[in-house]
């Protein structure tokens, strides 16, 4: 099932979670770069841009190439620089900021709105100030809609539950551009230079986001049991990923 397809890695709770690399991690990027398997890594992190995470990958002890490494931010600079907007409002993650140095960040008259809290930040005057630019009809954009993430072994609310509360307010449909949307997966078919979506496999751990969105766009799924999967949490939803596996060491097998 997985032979000859290029390869899309989730980061959190994939190869990654709380300072430490999965099992297996490191064995799977050498057996990747010995057998020459195309491989980018794309995550919906918000709080950190992407040569943050290459840094913190580098200290765990896996090397990935700057260009490898897809991020929403990534993923919004592409849209908004498509439709050439030049101001924007970023709610609000101060950390992603420098990456946004060709635009304009601001409050006053945007042209689009950027849902990007970490979860460490949020205050009420931040969706007080959404709502003044949304009311006025300014697209809005959020960096992901994920609805939970494992923190220090908790689960805890993650993007998603921001973004269904403006979207709620607002009665306005925020665009995603994290996973598992269109323009994310077409930044990794790029880096991939896949000729479509069907040569590409992501593997993740989160099965709503991570596994049955790609699939939906065509993309072989694997689910990983590990970061934030939940045993039984398949019987939430009527469709299946292609394939589950319980480590990386398991996924090595498979290729
Ligand atoms: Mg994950």
């Amino acid at each position: 099932m997985l032979h000859s397809k290029k390869l899309i890695f989730d980061i959190d709770g994939t190869l990654y979670i709380d300072g430490k690399l999965l099992d297996g991690a490191k064995e799977l990027i050498a057996f990747l770069n010995r057998e020459s398997i195309p491989f980018v890594l794309v995550t919906n992190t918000t709080s950190l841009t992407a040569r943050n995470i290459q840094k913190m990958l580098a200290d765990a002890g896996l090397e990935i190439e700057l260009s490898h490494i897809i991020t929403p931010v990534k993923s919004a600079i592409s849209l908004f620089k498509s439709a050439k907007y030049k101001r924007i409002a970023i709610h609000s993650c101060s950390a992603i900021h420098s990456e946004f140095s060709e635009f304009t960040i601001t409050d006053e008259n945007p042209d689009a709105i950027l849902l990007a809290d970490d979860g460490s930040g949020l205050k009420y005057d931040d969706i007080t100030a959404v709502l003044k630019n949304a009311l006025r009809n300014t697209p809005l954009f959020t960096l992901q809609q994920n609805k939970f993430y494992s923190r220090n072994g908790e689960m805890v609310a993650d993007l998603g539950f921001y973004v269904a509360g403006v979207e709620y307010i607002t009665g306005k449909t925020v665009t995603n551009c994290g996973k598992p949307s269109q323009a994310i997966l077409t930044l990794a078919q790029e880096v991939l230079q896949a000729k479509s979506f069907s040569e590409m496999a992501i593997v993740g751990d989160d099965l709503e986001f991570d596994i049955l969105g790609a699939q939906k766009h065509g993309l072989t799924g694997v689910l990983i049991k590990t970061g934030k999967y939940l045993p039984g949490i398949e019987d939430n939803f009527a469709k299946k990923a292609h394939l589950t596996i319980s480590s990386l060491y398991d996924l090595i097998t498979k290729l």
